[in-house]
């Protein structure tokens, strides 16, 4: 996948891209990322690219005419691009968006500062997305986060040791606890049964606790999962004991 950011702070970037997960997957060729200097395409001596609102009021806005020459030399440059905007009023990432936009073969992440973007750039792009419902002073950590969340999921990107669909919400759930080394630590044992070698007993314990995890924390989550019968009669299980599960 090829990743475009067009961006007034293309340094921040460097670091988060030259360690580990990210960085290794530029070095494989399996993620390109190109960043571009919104300054760049700027015409003016000064190289402006923001001004003053129409109406009034605080801040400065972006101005269009940078955003969008550097929408449009870029394609023309390096090919069609999905083009998105970070933006708080964007529709929210979810892991379900990551998965459709790591299909995608380029994207072109557009970064905001200031009080925002000049309304009229959104007739020049695909998509408007937050990454949450808070306000931050610019689109490049939410660019990085998009890149951290759509590059890992890149084919080939985390290898064998990692299983994304056993991530929290991969598949709608969350995860349950998990454990390593040692078998008791300040008195606190590893559940027994995954100690046990018994893979189908711990299959069905993960899934048990996945449904616990989930049901505790993010109830939200069940009512747009698709949950098997079993799922659902632990769940009902879960809901008249009112207890925590059997963890042993
Ligand atoms: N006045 C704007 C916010 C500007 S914040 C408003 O109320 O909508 C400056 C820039 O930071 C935005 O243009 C956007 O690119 C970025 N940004 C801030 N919060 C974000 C979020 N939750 N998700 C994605 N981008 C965000």
């Amino acid at each position: 996948m090829e990743v475009h950011i067009l961006t007034l702070f293309p340094e921040m970037f460097t670091a988060p891209l030259q360690a580990s997960i990210l960085q290794r997957a530029q070095e494989r060729c399996l993620l390109q990322v190109h960043l571009h200097n919104l300054r760049d395409f700027t015409t003016d001596r000064h190289r402006i690219t923001d001004d003053a609102p129409y109406g009034g009021g605080a801040g400065m806005i972006m101005k269009p005419e940078p955003i969008v020459r550097g929408i449009q030399e870029i394609q023309a440059r390096f090919g069609p691009a999905y083009v998105i905007l970070l933006s708080p009023q964007g529709t929210v990432l979810t892991q379900d968006l990551a998965k459709i936009l790591a299909q995608r073969e380029r994207l072109l992440l557009i970064c905001g500062r200031y009080g925002g973007v000049d309304a009229r750039v959104q007739a020049y792009t695909h998509t408007e997305l937050s990454i949450g419902d808070y306000v931050l002073t610019g689109g490049e950590f939410p660019a990085m986060v998009l890149l951290d969340v759509v590059g890992r999921l890149l084919p080939g990107v985390l290898g064998d040791r990692h299983s994304v669909e056993e991530d929290s919400l991969f598949q709608g759930l969350l995860q349950g606890p998990q454990y390593t080394r040692p078998a008791e630590f300040n008195g606190i044992r590893v559940p027994a049964t995954l100690l046990s070698g018994n893979h189908a007993a711990i299959t069905q314990w993960r899934r048990r606790q996945a449904l616990w995890t989930t049901l505790q924390r993010r109830p939200d989550l069940l009512q747009r999962v698709v949950l098997t019968l079993q799922d659902q009669a632990i769940l009902r299980e879960f809901q008249q004991a009112g207890a925590e599960p059997h963890v042993q």
